[in-house]
């Protein structure tokens, strides 16, 4: 079975990590967090000590990292990724980070021989868990061939999304749509309010007109209307604000760079960015509801 290397052992990168132990793969990990080592340790996992020890000699190489910065360190610095792996290994980085920094780390390890794919993710920490997750892949199709094997262990859903960053892309846009219809939908909510018109009654409406999507009748940010939706729960998480706030930022900043309109973007992740002033970063991102109907914020919201 390949040997691989995992770095970055929090919510997300553990659980797939520990996918991979549990289909019999040898799985150095390395992560700065002392406590994230011990655990996956525990879980069957070989602990490294650095970023090089975990990838020296190993044949794919994942990381599931903060933002660009970390990637960009993790892989190009002396000693990283690009010095320690052996010398043709599949490269791929799994975290959430801006085109920019994607392109220019794949562009490197293409440059030094290795083969690299971008392949961020969405279906949060219980697809991580479940080994269910949807894995967007920016890179070579040989690259996104070779990686099938490994990701088919950690998700359920693969697409191939095109050249180096495109992965990043297409997590990106849908994010920007899913912080824009959440937006939507609380303020059309927070409105019939305001009308008088019963929440249910918009419900029953909308989830069967036009103004259908996933933000209102998969996750509603009104509570009692969609039972498994954070909404009842006081909003705890499920996907935080801070989330989605630097998910609409990376999408800002590539919209910025490519000469892209995308204004009620902007708006969203203006919106987002009052929600984290206002202390409610680590709530569960439809919390712009109650934000935009005015509500006196529920228990320990803020
Ligand atoms: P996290 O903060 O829980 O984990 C990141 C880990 O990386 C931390 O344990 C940190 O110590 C470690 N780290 C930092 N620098 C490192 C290095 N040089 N080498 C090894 N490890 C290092 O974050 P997370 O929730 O697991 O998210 C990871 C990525 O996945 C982010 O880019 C995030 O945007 C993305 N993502 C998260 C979710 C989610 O629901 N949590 C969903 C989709 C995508």
């Amino acid at each position: 079975m390949t040997s691989v290397a995992f770095l970055g052992l929090g919510n997300m990168g553990r659980p797939m990590a520990e996918n991979l132990v549990r289909a019999g793969h040898a799985v150095r990990g390395f992560d700065p967090a002392a406590p994230a080592l011990t655990a996956f340790a525990a879980a069957g996992g070989i602990p490294a000590g650095s970023v090089g020890e975990a990838a020296g000699g190993a044949e794919i190489v994942i990381s599931m990292l903060p933002a660009g910065r970390h990637v960009r360190a993790a892989y190009l610095d002396a000693g990283g990724v690009l010095d320690a792996a052996a010398a043709g290994a599949l490269l791929i980085d799994c975290s959430t980070v801006d085109v920019e920094s994607a392109r220019v780390v794949a562009t490197e390890a293409e440059r030094r021989g290795f083969a690299m794919i971008d392949a961020p993710v969405s279906g949060g920490t219980g697809g991580a868990a479940a080994g269910t997750l949807t894995f967007m892949v920016g890179g070579p199709a040989e690259a996104f061939e070779r990686a099938r094997d490994v990701l088919e262990k950690m998700g359920k859903t693969i697409v191939h999304c095109g050249a180096a960053g495109t992965g990043q892309a297409a997590k990106i846009c849908n994010n920007m749509i899913l912080g824009i219809t959440m937006t939507a939908v609380s303020e059309a909510f927070a409105l019939a309010e305001k009308l008088g018109l019963d929440a249910q009654k918009l419900f029953d409406v909308s989830a069967k007109s036009s103004g259908q999507c996933w933000s209102m009748t998969s996750y509603c940010p009104v509570p009692g209307l969609v039972p498994s939706a954070p909404s009842n729960r006081g909003y705890r998480p499920g996907f935080t604000v801070d989330m989605m706030l630097k998910d609409l930022k990376l999408a800002q900043q590539a919209a910025q760079q490519a000469g892209a309109a995308t204004p009620l973007g902007a708006e969203a992740t203006a919106l987002y960015q009052l929600l984290a002033l206002s202390g409610a970063g680590g709530r569960d991102f439809s919390v712009m509801f109650p934000y935009l109907s005015g509500w006196t914020v529920p228990g320990d919201l803020v």
